[in-house]
C-alpha cells in the first residue's frame, strides 16, 4: 500500500515526549503531520521525572503546563547530606521564573497529558507502526512503515523527525555518528513508598565514600530511588528487590525511613553521547536520538521537548512558504552547542557524585557548603538546572539581531509583566503570537512587507524601545524606537516579504 500525507508534510517518528512535542507544535501550527510509534502501547514506568521551569513557561502557553502542574509535585530544593549531616542545598525558589521550583512527574504522565493535548488537535498517535525503511529525494522523503500485523505502507513526507529515542533505528540507518562514552557506573532505580523524615518538598541526595543515593518525592508518600549499585551489576541482571533498595538506602542515607510497596525498578548504565549534526538532508533528529546523558539534574526529557519547541516553528514556516529553507539549519547551530554542553555539565556531576576515591569524597563534603552558601554559585547553578539559562546567543540567527538592555538576541525572553497601550496588565508570554514572530513595540509598527511573519503588540512599559520575539520564547531582535532597519536587516535574512511570496 502506498500512503502520503496530505502534501506537503512531516512525518513523526516516535511518540516519546519529543515526538508527541513535534507532533503537538506542528499540528498547532497548522502542518499535516503523522506520527508513529512501533509500541503498540505506550511505557507504563515512570522515567524521567523533572520537568524543568523553561519547560513549564513553553508547555503552559501551548496548553499543557496547567495540567502537569496540577499532576505533578513540586520541590523547591536539592538538599545534600554526607557524614551523617545535612551539608548544603540548592534553592529553585531563586530562579527568576513562574515556576521557581522543579516539578516532579512520572514520564508516563507528561506522555499522557502531550498525547491528550495532540488529540485536541485532531492527532492520534498511530502506534504499532514501525519505520523499516527510508530513502531520500531531493523533495521528499519516502519511509516504509511496517504494522505489528505485518502491514506494510510507504509515506511520502516533506520531512521527517526522528525522535526514536537512544537506539534511533533511522541514526544508525543512515550511518550518523554517536559520539562520546558508556559510563563505568551502574544504578539501581526505583518508584517506592517511604515512610520517615525524608522531606516531600525536596529532592534529597546522599553522597557516600562508596557511591550516592537520592530520593525523590513523586507525592503522596511515593519517592523515585535512585543509588550507585554498590555490586557494578549490568542492565541485564535482575531487577533489585525492596529488600535490595532497602539495604542501599540505610548504607548511605542518615535520615531513617521504611520502604515499601516497590512498583517499579530497574539497573541501568549511563551513556553519554551526542550527534555531532542534528541534521540529515529532510531528516532531523531531536530527543534521546541526538543526545543521551546522565539523568544527573533532570534534564534529558526537557532538553528533547525543548529541541522540538525550537524545530517546529521554523518547519512550519518553511513548509508554508514564509521563510528561506536555510531557517532549518538553524535549529542545529541553535541546539547543538546547548546539547554539547549539557551532555558536559551532567557528565562532570555525575563523576563528582560517584567518586569513589576518599580524597575526591572529602573534597566534596568539605567544599559544598562553602560553595553554595554562596549566592553567586546559586544565581549561576539553578537557573542552569532550571535551563533557563540556555541561550542562542552566538548562533547565526541571533547574528544582528542587536540587544535590549542586558538581554541579547539569541537569549530567553523572561515572562515578564507588559502594560499594553490599553493600560492592561498582562503576562508578556500570553501577548506571543505562538505561530509568528511577535513585535512588542512602545512606538513603531512592524515593516508593511512583514505583517504575515510578524504580530504586533502595542505595550506602554515592560518593554525598551522594541523587542521582536521568536515564537519559542527567545529574542530574535530589539532596538530603540524608530531603530527599523535592525528589524528589517534581520528579517530579510530569514524571511520571505509578502510581495515576494506573492508574487
Ligand atoms: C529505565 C529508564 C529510566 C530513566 N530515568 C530517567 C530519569 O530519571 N531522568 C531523566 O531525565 N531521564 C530518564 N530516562 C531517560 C528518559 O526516559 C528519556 O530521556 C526520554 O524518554 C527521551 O524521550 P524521547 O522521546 O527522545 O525518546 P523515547 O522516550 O525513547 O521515545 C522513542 C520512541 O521511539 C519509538 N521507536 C523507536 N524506533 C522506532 C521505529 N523504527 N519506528 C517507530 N517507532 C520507533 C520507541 O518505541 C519509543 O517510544 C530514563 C530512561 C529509562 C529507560
Amino acid at each position: 500500500m502506498t500512503g502520503s500525507l496530505e502534501s506537503p508534510g512531516v512525518l513523526v517518528v516516535g511518540a516519546g515526549p519529543t515526538g508527541l512535542t513535534a507532533a503537538m507544535e506542528l499540528s498547532r501550527l497548522g502542518v499535516a503531520v503523522r506520527i508513529v510509534d512501533r509500541a503498540p502501547e505506550p511505557s507504563p514506568t515512570s522515567r524521567a521525572l523533572g520537568v524543568q521551569a523553561r519547560t513549564l513557561e513553553l508547555l503552559r502557553v501551548r496548553g499543557v503546563g496547567d495540567e502537569l502542574l496540577r499532576a505533578g509535585n513540586r520541590a523547591s530544593a536539592t538538599t545534600l547530606y554526607a557524614r551523617g549531616r545535612r551539608l548544603a542545598a540548592l534553592h529553585f525558589d531563586r530562579m527568576a521564573s513562574d515556576f521557581n521550583f522543579i516539578l516532579l512527574l512520572a514520564q508516563s504522565e507528561t506522555e499522557r497529558l502531550l498525547a491528550e493535548q495532540l488529540a485536541t488537535q485532531g492527532v492520534k498517535v498511530e502506534r504499532g507502526v514501525e519505520v523499516v525503511g527510508l530513502q531520500q529525494g531531493p523533495g521528499d522523503v519516502q519511509v516504509r512503515l511496517r504494522t505489528t500485523h505485518g502491514d506494510q505502507e510507504t509515506v511520502t513526507a516533506a520531512y521527517v523527525i526522528a525522535a526514536d529515542g537512544a537506539h534511533s533505528p533511522i541514526r544508525k540507518a543512515l550511518g550518523l555518528p554517536f559520539e562520546g562514552r558508556s559510563m563505568t557506573h551502574n544504578y539501581v532505580l526505583g518508584d517506592v513508598h517511604l515512610v520517615g523524615g525524608v522531606p516531600e518538598d525536596q529532592l534529597s541526595i546522599f553522597l557516600a565514600p562508596n557511591g550516592f543515593l537520592a530520593v525523590f518525592p513523586m507525592g503522596d508518600g511515593r519517592f523515585r530511588f535512585m543509588a550507585t549499585d554498590p555490586d557494578g551489576l549490568a542492565g541485564e541482571a535482575p531487577e533489585p528487590d525492596l529488600t535490595a533498595i532497602q539495604r542501599l538506602y540505610d548504607r548511605v542515607a542518615p535520615i531513617r525511613a521504611e520502604l515499601y510497596e516497590l512498583n517499579w525498578s530497574s539497573r541501568f548504565r549511563i551513556n553519554s553521547r551526542h550527534m555531532t549534526t542534528l541534521r540529515s538532508g529532510r531528516v532531523f533528529f531531536g530527543g534521546d536520538a541526538a543526545h543521551v546523558h546522565s539523568p544527573a539534574g533532570g534534564q534529558g526529557m526537557n532538553a528533547g521537548i525543548q529541541d522540538m519547541i525550537n524545530l517546529a516553528w521554523k518547519l512550519a514556516m518553511v513548509l508554508d512558504g514564509r521563510a528561506h529553507e536555510h531557517l532549518l539549519d538553524t535549529y542545529e547551530t541553535d541546539r547543538l552547542p546547548v546539547i554539547t554542553q549539557l551532555v558536559r555539565m551532567t557528565e562532570r556531576a555525575t563523576t563528582l557524585f560517584n567518586s569513589t576515591n576518599p580524597v575526591a569524597h572529602a573534597a566534596l563534603t568539605a567544599l559544598a557548603p562553602r560553595l553554595l552558601g554562596r549566592s553567586a554559585v546559586q544565581d549561576k547553578a539553578v537557573p542552569r538546572l532550571g535551563q533557563l539559562a540556555a541561550t542562542y546567543r552566538n548562533a547565526p540567527l541571533a547574528a544582528g539581531g542587536g540587544r535590549t538592555g542586558s538581554l541579547r538576541a539569541g537569549d530567553r525572553v523572561p515572562d515578564s509583566e507588559v502594560t499594553t497601550v490599553a493600560g492592561e496588565h498582562r503576562r508578556l508570554y500570553d501577548l506571543l503570537d505562538l505561530s509568528r514572530l511577535t513585535l512588542l513595540t512602545a512606538t513603531g509598527d512592524a515593516p508593511e512587507q512583514y505583517l504575515n511573519i510578524v504580530a504586533v503588540q502595542h505595550v506602554s512599559a515592560g518593554v525598551d524601545g522594541w523587542w521582536l520575539v521568536r515564537p519559542d520564547g527567545y529574542l530574535a531582535a530589539a532596538g530603540r524606537a524608530g531603530d527599523q532597519r535592525t528589524m528589517t536587516r534581520w528579517l530579510d535574512r530569514w524571511f520571505i516579504p509578502r510581495s515576494a511570496a506573492t508574487g
